[in-house]
């Protein structure tokens, strides 16, 4: 089958088309037949487009919302000019998977899309206002360009965290906040944390029940998951994607006082801390340079930048701090597994965030860390390190395209 696989972001369109079936995931054979971005939409837009194997095609064109981005996504991808493998018309994609970011309580696994599930991811706007909104662009634009035949799945971030036990996810606050508003933690980017589970499995040769380890996806969004048994038991992003581990511009774990804090004495809005808070925080709110890591490592080496160090430094502390949590959550873990942007390519900030630990026995061999870059998937403890760290590059694609051959064929989960 010919998955076409989108996320859409709020002024962004990000699509994949996957072959893949039951046979192909039994194999892991899956193929990636072609990749695009479409970002702002809404004015000039920036088109990048490529078939496997060929190259890029780039463009910048304006176009005013998500189905328009579609409709000329879905005109390059059937021109026979852009040599995509076996698709010539519309007819030659079978299904399409979505991202979508919110699932709350409601959808603990990916689903089918009709009316209702449609309503369903409606519903949990107030809790993503930013993202599922987006998300359901993508959906609406595809079933009105696609039509009511071809199969529609939703792939959930937080379904992966369904497991959670409500030691993990309730706020210490009066119970009774959860039961009318659902205000709890439900963690994202779950379709990342799933595949890094299931590629640790299929590295090591464990089966799904004996997986325990801790994912730590570093990318300018950041989470930890500890995953014991095969399955999230606590997570560090929590209501929303601000909470957890120190970010590209996001807080992370902070005391709530702040806020008050911040909106009487900057005599600001709500809306103006939250800002503050999501968009000049983190990485760039401490060094005052940049949200990139990469530009970061390299001021703090060219030119000693003292708040570049300060934002590297806290940027690991961090991690470490989520490392000794779920070590004890979970009486012990097996393997780190590093994934993300700067989780796959900075051996440097891997170093970092294990360091001086000595008493939990982790050994870096340094390298093997400096080898696994730009796409490798590698161990890169010593053999005598007592909990292995590997460097797993996420597929979060990969996850969307099985998922959506898994719901439309109606069969189990068999990987
Ligand atoms: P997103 O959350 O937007 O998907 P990515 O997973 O693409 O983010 O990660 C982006 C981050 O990865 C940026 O901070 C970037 O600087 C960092 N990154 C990419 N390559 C490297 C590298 N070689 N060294 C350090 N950081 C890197």
């Amino acid at each position: 089958m010919n998955i076409l696989v989108l996320n859409c972001g709020s002024s962004s369109l990000k699509f994949q088309i996957i072959e893949t079936d039951i046979e192909h995931i039994e194999n892991d054979s899956d193929k990636r037949l072609a990749i695009g971005l479409i970002e702002r939409i809404g004015s000039q837009s920036i088109i990048t487009f490529k078939a496997c194997g060929q190259s890029a095609f780039k463009n910048a064109e304006p176009l005013r919302d998500h189905k328009a981005a579609l409709n000329y996504a879905i005109k390059w991808i059937t021109n026979p000019e852009s040599h995509i493998p076996g698709i010539n018309d519309l007819t030659d994609i079978h299904a399409i998977g979505h991202r979508v970011v919110h699932g709350s309580e409601r959808f603990k696994k990916s689903v089918r899309i009709d009316d209702t599930v449609i309503e369903g991811i409606e519903d949990c706007i107030p809790l993503a206002p930013l993202h599922n909104p987006a998300n359901l662009k993508g959906i609406y634009a595809s079933r009105e360009i696609f039509g009511p035949s071809i199969p529609q799945v939703a792939i959930f971030d937080t379904s992966f965290h369904s497991t959670m036990p409500e030691t993990s996810y309730l706020f210490a606050i009066p119970y009774q906040l959860y039961r009318r508003f659902k205000i709890r933690k439900y963690g994202f980017h779950g379709t990342s944390h799933r595949f890094i589970a299931y590629r640790y499995r299929k590295i090591t040769g464990k089966e799904r029940d004996d997986v325990n380890i801790i994912s730590m996806h570093l990318g300018n969004g950041a989470s930890a998951c500890a995953i014991k048994n095969g399955k999230s038991v606590d997570t560090s992003m929590s209501l929303t994607p601000l909470d957890g581990l120190m970010m590209g511009t996001r807080c992370g774990d902070i005391d709530p006082t702040v806020i008050e804090f911040l909106a009487h004495n900057e005599g600001i809005s709500m809306d103006e801390v939250f800002s503050v808070l999501n968009k000049r925080s983190g990485l760039i709110g401490i060094s005052g340079l940049t949200n990139d890591m990469r530009d970061l490592l390299d001021e703090e080496k060219e030119h000693d930048d003292r708040r570049a160090r300060l934002a590297i430094d806290m940027f690991c502390h961090r991690i470490k701090k989520y490392i000794g949590f779920y070590t004890a959550e979970t009486n012990g873990t097996d393997a780190i597994c590093f994934t993300g942007g700067i989780g796959e390519n900075s051996a440097e900030i891997r170093k970092r965030s294990v360091a001086n630990m000595d008493y939990f026995g982790i050994e870096i061999d340094d390298k093997l860390n400096e080898q696994a870059v730009g796409g490798k998937e590698m161990k890169i403890s010593t053999e005598d390190s007592k909990i292995d760290v590997y460097v797993i590059p996420t597929n979060e694609e990969l996850i969307l395209a099985r998922d959506t051959v898994r719901v439309v064929l109606n069969v189990p989960r068999i990987w």
